[in-house]
């Protein structure tokens, strides 16, 4: 009968965290679930830097993925991230 003063009950775990991860980095992620999203990492350092080290893989990711070819324009984040997750879950 006693409810957990500490969180809210909403507050999302790690696992599904980690679904939303992609949707989250691409920017696709619903507001309600980005609002729960960024909660999560707010109080969960772990994810904090799970969410760092996403994000620095798809920079790495960008960066071998521009090398070869010229042709993808610089500034398109949102393009480039489409095609750096696509490139990654191609086999070559
Ligand atoms: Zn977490």
């Amino acid at each position: 009968m006693t409810p957990k003063p500490s969180q809210p009950a909403s507050v999302i775990s790690c696992k599904q965290l980690y679904d939303f991860l992609g949707e989250y980095v691409d920017g696709t992620l619903a507001a309600p679930q980005r609002d729960e999203f960024e909660r999560h990492i707010r109080v969960c350092p772990s994810c904090q830097a799970y969410l760092d080290g996403y994000r620095r893989t798809i920079a790495l990711g960008r960066v071998a993925y521009d090398a070869p070819d010229a042709a993808q324009p610089a500034a398109a984040p949102r393009g480039i991230l489409d095609a750096v997750r696509a490139a990654v879950a191609k086999p070559r």
